[in-house]
């Protein structure tokens, strides 16, 4: 049985979060309201609930992880959102960025590998009102039948640039992706300038897990 209280003490926790991750250098309003308003806790188990608003990743099932609200923060301001923009996300994970991409006006295309996660988000999402477009899939290969897209957003660290990924993104728009080994990563800003032209900037270390080939079990 999912919990969907969203209770004051929830709500004061999540303005303290707020406060914290503007310290920490997010300055995109629309960005804070996102994470003022979608309810963290929701999104981990019951048990983890005092955890929700500490600005930290967090595990949640097999084996994966809900992002810290911090790199969420981070990887959503990278994208530069405009409202209606056409996003994919891959690695859905609970579906808490999902749910801020959501927030924030976007039309949100995501795709997870594991079939839990996958099956977990695609039920909490709609109840919270938050509706993005769910896929059970390898990420790496992005959605080719759907794009191009305005912004692509990748949570799990890759080795490289998937190319995939590159030619699904619209002229003018930007992948955010970790790059690097499994212990850290290295933020990718990746901008399409042209048809052949790619322009790309490292923001910073991050740590996350890391973005698989294929489907699991
Ligand atoms: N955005 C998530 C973070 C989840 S962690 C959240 O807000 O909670 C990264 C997720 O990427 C994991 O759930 C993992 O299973 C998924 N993943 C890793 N490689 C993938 C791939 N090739 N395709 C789709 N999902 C992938």
């Amino acid at each position: 049985m999912v919990q969907k209280d969203d209770t004051f003490r929830h709500q004061g926790m999540r303005r303290k979060l707020v406060e914290e991750i503007k310290q920490k250098g997010i300055t995109d309003v629309a960005v804070l309201e996102a994470i003022g308003s979608v309810p963290r806790h929701l999104f981990m188990d019951n048990s983890f609930i005092q955890y929700a608003y500490i600005d930290k990743a967090f595990p949640i099932a097999v084996g994966q992880t809900i992002s810290q609200p911090y790199t969420v923060a981070f990887q959503t301001e990278s994208l530069k959102l405009k409202k209606f923009d056409k996003v994919l996300e891959v690695g859905t994970g609970s579906g808490y960025q999902a749910a801020v991409l959501c927030k924030m006006g976007a039309t949100v295309y995501t795709i997870e590998r594991h079939k839990a996660l996958y099956d977990f988000a695609r039920i909490l999402l709609p109840t919270l009102g938050y509706r993005p477009q769910f896929f059970y899939g390898d990420g790496y290969l992005g959605l080719p039948t759907y794009g191009p897209f305005d912004k692509i957003i990748v949570t799990a660290g890759a080795s490289t640039v998937p190319e995939p990924l590159k030619q699904q993104l619209k002229i003018g728009g930007i992948l955010v992706i970790p790059i690097g080994k499994s212990n850290l990563q290295t933020m990718k800003i990746v901008t399409r300038i042209s048809e052949t032209v790619y322009a790309e900037e490292d923001k910073g270390g991050f740590v996350f897990v890391p973005l698989l080939n294929g489907l699991a079990e």
